[in-house]
């Protein structure tokens, strides 16, 4: 994101190899290195990139510093530890096997990240956000834009809003033609956090995952939560519904589902 005289980076990725190529790219469009960086959430596939991006100053919540210091020694940890690493042969036999197409290529996502990490072990490194705000923040500039926090797809969410052009980055609070991660989701706040979001209403909507869309897609989403939740109250086979079954990565749905009846028993 070009401020005008500063450039923001809004997430990371996982690997250092993805992190550095947006930061190539962000020195391209722009003509200068970021001078700040805002993550989305704690989770890695937003973050861990972090430390690639040296000078700039990085943004977060207090809640996001504290889960991506301690989950992040947890992932440190567990690259050096050969097992995780044995892991990934195990994961390349499930991808061969499997004979759906959009199971295949989510195996195959997963696959080729853990590839990468592995072979990156040795230089990831954890960078926690030193830029703490609470509420929200402004970033002034010929172009301002505004990051404010919310909460329920993790334990803390920031979107960012970039003013003038009415452009909003959700992060993962939003995803579109693509199963949302719904781990330790809070489901009932991310619901009032999707209503404030589009409250925001942005011409062009960023999702966490997923083409760009507009504020349609906060309706769709809730949708989706709604659904998914009526399948895990349900008690059957956790089956994808029928509006869903090209969305990528169908193997979260029953994943979700799991969690969803593990968190609220019958
Ligand atoms: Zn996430």
């Amino acid at each position: 994101m070009d401020l005008g005289t500063t450039t923001l980076v809004f997430d990371t990725f996982l690997t250092p190899l993805a992190a550095a190529d947006l930061r190539t790219a962000s020195q391209i469009l722009t003509g200068r290195n970021p001078g700040f960086v805002a993550n989305s959430h704690w989770h890695f596939d937003h973050s861990l990139g972090n430390a690639m991006f040296g000078a700039a100053s990085i943004y977060g919540t207090e809640t996001t510093r504290e889960l991506l210091a301690q989950r992040g020694s947890a992932i440190v940890t567990a690259l050096a530890d050969p097992t995780w690493v044995d892991g990934t042969s195990a994961l390349q036999i499930r991808h061969d096997e499997e004979r759906r197409p959009l199971y295949r290529h989510e195996l195959g996502g997963e696959l080729a990240a853990r590839i990468q990490l592995r072979d990156a072990r040795d230089r990831v490194r954890i960078r926690t956000p030193d830029a703490i705000f609470e509420t929200r923040h402004t970033f002034p500039g010929p172009r301002s834009a505004m990051i404010v926090e919310g909460a329920g797809h993790s334990e803390s969410d920031t979107v960012l809003f970039v003013t003038d052009d009415e452009v909003l980055f959700t992060g993962d609070l939003v995803s579109v033609g693509v199963h949302p991660t719904v781990g330790l989701s809070d489901l009932a706040r991310w619901r009032e956090t999707l209503d404030k979001v589009a409250r925001i209403r942005p011409r062009i909507l960023v999702p966490g995952h997923g083409p760009v869309s507009d504020v349609g897609a906060c309706d769709g989403l809730r949708e989706y939560l709604d659904r998914l939740e009526e399948v895990a109250r349900g008690g059957g086979p956790p089956e994808i519904p029928s509006e869903y079954a090209d969305w990528l990565g169908p193997g979260r749905f029953a994943r979700s589902v799991e969690t969803l009846r593990a968190a609220h028993p019958a």
